[in-house]
């Protein structure tokens, strides 16, 4: 098929939230729909805007994976031209070389694996444990049993951690394609079954799993506490991860150690996003609320509470409204809760 000019999607990079995650999202999308997509202004609300390893990961990754067209490509670059071939089943393997996301480049590409030709193994390394993206223990328990649900047959492992600044992080997949997924509803948590406070480390003495956990015990009742020492090889690095799980769904929120932060500090920052949540009533908190709507739109419908607006939530669904032909709503409730749609 040729593809005209008229028929390329035009993309704002600086848009709502103005970072990778619009540019993530357009991969995805225009891979699995066929739709080419121009984008410039390319992470021009963040710090350094432009390309980073990361998000060039990701763009290459969904070109090797689709054979696609790209021009842009590049460390810095602030435009890419984007046009998909066909997605292809295979053997994949990507290093980022730097401690940026393993989660995030496997996000990208993985919802296009779900409809290749045939089964796919990943491979991602760089960091697994960075901040503001999600850890890989948050995709393996609360994303992708809900991805599951919907139909996409895969699965994921953690082989070993990586940490700002070293890396050296990897996170597989196992992906068996399908034909189509199916809508979920997700306006209930369900019962809740079970709270975890588990402190990662890595090359960090043992003192401040402790104190992590003992600092989350002060704060939040019957929470079980486990201490993973994933070994100084895989470090230095360190995370306290509280895992509340419901019958209807799992959430992760994660306290991430940095040099001249207090172990105190870490867990209170992973302990107030979690008793944030657990008092909302809500079944999504805000970071699995930007994430699901992507496989939600593929579905074709779903629908889910939350208890944040975010601006990564609503800048991701307008650019899945403009590749694909679903309306998405936000309805606020009495309680300031939200109600989002996807239809
Ligand atoms: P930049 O902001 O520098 O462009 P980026 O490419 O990493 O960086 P964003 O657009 O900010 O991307 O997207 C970050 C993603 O990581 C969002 O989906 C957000 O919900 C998710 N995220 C951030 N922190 C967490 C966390 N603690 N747990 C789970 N997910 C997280």
């Amino acid at each position: 098929m040729t593809i005209t000019t008229e028929q390329w999607i035009e993309l704002d990079g600086a848009q709502g939230e103005g970072g990778g995650q619009i540019l993530r999202s357009a991969l995805t999308l225009s891979m699995i729909t066929g739709i080419p997509f121009r984008m410039t202004r390319i992470r021009a609300r963040r710090s350094k805007p432009g390309l980073l390893r990361q998000h060039l990961t990701a763009v290459q990754a969904a070109q090797a994976i689709c054979d696609a067209n790209v021009t842009g490509a590049a460390i810095s670059s602030g435009e890419l031209h984007f046009r998909p071939g066909r997605i292809k089943g295979g053997d994949y393997q990507f290093a980022i070389g730097t401690a940026g996301s393993c989660t995030l480049v496997l996000q990208t590409v993985l919802p296009a694996l779900w409809f290749a030709d045939v089964a796919s193994s990943l491979s991602v390394s760089g960091g697994t444990h960075n901040p503001m993206a999600p850890p890989a223990d948050f995709l393996i328990r609360a994303w992708l049993p809900l991805v599951q649900r919907m139909g996409a047959n895969c699965s994921l492992h953690l082989k070993r951690h990586g940490f700002f600044p070293a890396g050296g992080g990897e996170v597989t997949a196992q992906i068996t394609p399908c034909q189509a997924l199916s809508p979920l509803q997700l306006t209930e948590r369900g019962t809740s079954r079970q709270l975890q406070a588990e402190a990662i480390i890595a090359g960090v003495p043992y003192s401040v799993a402790q104190r992590e956990l003992d600092r989350v015990k002060a704060q939040m009742s019957y929470v079980d506490t486990k201490v993973r020492d994933a070994g100084g090889r895989e470090g230095p690095g360190n995370a306290l991860l509280i895992t509340v799980m419901h019958d209807e769904v799992v959430e992760v929120f994660t306290g991430f150690g940095e040099k001249g932060v207090s172990a105190e500090k870490v867990a209170n920052q992973a302990a107030e996003a979690a008793r944030h949540y657990i008092a909302s009533g809500v079944a999504v908190g805000e970071h699995l609320a930007d994430q699901l709507v992507l496989p939600m739109a593929l579905a074709g419908g779903g629908s889910f509470t939350t208890h944040v607006q975010s601006s990564h939530l609503t800048t991701n669904l307008s650019v899945i409204e403009k590749f694909l032909p679903v309306e998405t709503n936000m309805t606020q409730c009495d309680n300031g809760t939200w109600l989002v749609t996807i239809s």
